[in-house]
């Protein structure tokens, strides 16, 4: 058994009790108040927090306010843009061991694995970003149509920076869902407030820290901790923020979405998922065994985009599910801190608990429970879970679980297993495993998601965008429509 050591770097922050980055400051809640921060793989108490007032937020906003319009950054050159992002990056590489036991102790996930998984991908996020830092184009335009009788013209389009960006992430994966706001916006020039998950601020407050570290000026990135009903209310809310970025639940998606068109604020949402994985008859069937089950077990099923809907070509359906509950069956369950742990714990009792009604809900219907199907503690774990027997229709093929629960219907040709793959509210991504090539290109246009994957699962790279169709949100983070979300186009027109 390999226990990381925690760095004495990693027990001095938690023991310090960070506190937020407004400005220049770091600060208190204005009024004092603090939450707890709790570690779930054994539910005490990490840390508290502080827990950002209204005020606290509308500081922060004019922080950021006044950094985009009116301080040295709002003058910064692309080159010095693209350095400082690299700058960032550097940082966060040599402090990635910190930020990994940072991400494990306060999430639960495994530290292993959020050191070359989380932070690298978040490093590697950014020095992509870096780069488009000096490639943001506008274009030139010939005049199209006799504007006025013997007048000449000249037009151009500029793309410039959106200004305020209030970004607002889920707990699953605090800081890569952090440096997808993050990157972007500082690449075009774009100031930031950031309100990480109530339950996981700790690896964005570190990241401030970098920021600062780095050498951005002061307000141009904020990170304020509290509740996503105060904190994140007040930044969704305020008039000086030009543009919304979330990360999170497809419910209050909505509400924020709302909100933001009601002031015409510029909002990209990240939602839920329910994503499926369709296993063809011809597949090499251990690799898609093996796919499948990291597609819904990775970081405990809470992940936006796993494959939590298996549908299986149905003369291998029982192997299938047999050889995915076998993998199931042997994953160690313990603390991320254990190097040779498979699977760590929930966020949160909550999650626990919600996904526990899931199952039970399952088995109260008469579903069979393949494997798993059991919880324990002191921490917020749930056994990794297989669920057969089950209809299209059930509440647990349709609706988003967020946890470490398979359920898997068989399907009997092509037709068939598009047409229940494409029955979700959801469509953020899914995965095909076949050999067939032609079958496989038949599909991916008819698949109705942001990504699709083929004999792989939840594969992101930086260059590629990554969004959801329908419920899954509107806009897409990483790749070049990313720096498209972070800037506006303003058409000039000169008469010469
Ligand atoms: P959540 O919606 O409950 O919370 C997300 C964030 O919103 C948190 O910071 C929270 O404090 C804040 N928030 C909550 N209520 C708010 C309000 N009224 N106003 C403003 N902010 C508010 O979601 P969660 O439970 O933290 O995360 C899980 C969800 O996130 C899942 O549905 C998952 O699929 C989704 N997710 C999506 C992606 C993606 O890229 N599409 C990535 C990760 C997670």
């Amino acid at each position: 058994m390999a226990i990381a050591t925690l760095l004495p770097a990693t027990t001095a922050f938690i023991q310090r009790a960070p506190r937020m980055l407004i400005g220049a400051e770091w600060v208190e809640a204005g009024d004092g108040q603090t939450m707890p921060l709790r570690n779930p793989a054994t539910g005490e108490q990490l840390c508290v927090v502080p827990r950002a007032t209204v005020d606290d937020v509308d500081r922060a906003v004019l922080a950021a306010r006044q950094a985009f319009d009116d301080s040295p950054w709002s003058r910064t050159r692309p080159r010095e843009r693209q350095n400082l992002l690299w700058k960032l990056a550097d940082l966060m590489q040599r402090d990635a061991e910190l930020l990994a036991q940072l991400e494990c102790l306060n999430n639960g996930k495994s530290a292993a694995v959020a050191q070359v998984m989380d932070v690298q991908l978040a490093i590697d996020f950014l020095r992509y970003m870096a780069g488009w830092a000096t490639k943001i184009e506008g274009s030139s335009v010939e005049v199209s149509v006799p504007l006025m009788p013997d007048q000449q013209f000249h037009s151009f389009i500029r793309r410039e920076a959106v200004g305020v960006v209030g970004a607002i992430v889920a707990w699953n994966f605090p800081l890569l869902l952090a440096c997808w706001k993050l990157g972007p916006a500082l690449a075009t020039g774009c100031t930031v407030v950031l309100k990480p998950a109530d339950e996981t601020p700790l690896t964005a407050l570190k990241l401030a820290e970098l920021v600062q570290e780095a050498g951005y000026p002061d307000g141009v990135f904020n990170v304020v901790t509290g509740t996503g009903i105060t904190a994140g209310a007040a930044l969704t809310h305020n008039p000086r923020v030009d543009k919304l970025t979330f990360t999170g639940s497809t419910a209050v998606g909505k509400e924020i979405g709302k909100i933001a068109m009601d002031s015409m604020t510029r909002v990209t949402l990240e939602l839920g998922g329910k994503s499926p994985t369709i296993v063809m008859a011809d597949a090499d069937l251990g690799s898609a065994a093996a796919g499948a089950a990291s597609a819904i077990f990775f970081n405990q099923g809470q992940v936006c985009c796993a494959g939590s809907r298996l549908y299986v070509q149905r003369k291998h359906f029982d192997k299938v599910v047999a050889d995915i509950a076998g993998i199931a069956n042997a994953m160690k369950l313990g603390s991320g801190l254990d190097a040779s742990v498979d699977m760590g714990p929930l966020i949160s009792a909550r999650q626990q608990e919600r996904v526990w009604r899931y199952i039970e809900m399952g088995r109260e219907s008469g579903a069979t429970i393949a494997c798993g199907g059991e919880q324990f503690g002191p921490g917020y774990f749930v056994k990794p879970t297989v669920i057969v027997d089950v209809d299209q229709q059930h509440s647990l093929v349709q609706e988003e679980i967020f946890g470490p629960v398979l359920v898997a219907i068989p399907f009997d040709d092509e037709a068939d297993a598009l047409r229940m793959a494409n029955d979700s509210p959801y469509g953020l991504g899914a995965s095909i495993w076949s050999n067939d090539l032609a079958a496989v290109h038949r599909m991916i246009p008819r698949i109705k998601s942001g990504s699709v994957w083929v004999n792989c699962h939840s594969a992101l790279d930086p260059a590629l965008p990554f969004g959801g169709y329908k419920m899954s949100g509107v806009g897409r983070e990483m790749g070049y429509a990313a720096i498209e979300h972070y800037t506006e186009l303003k058409s000039v027109l000169i008469k010469l």
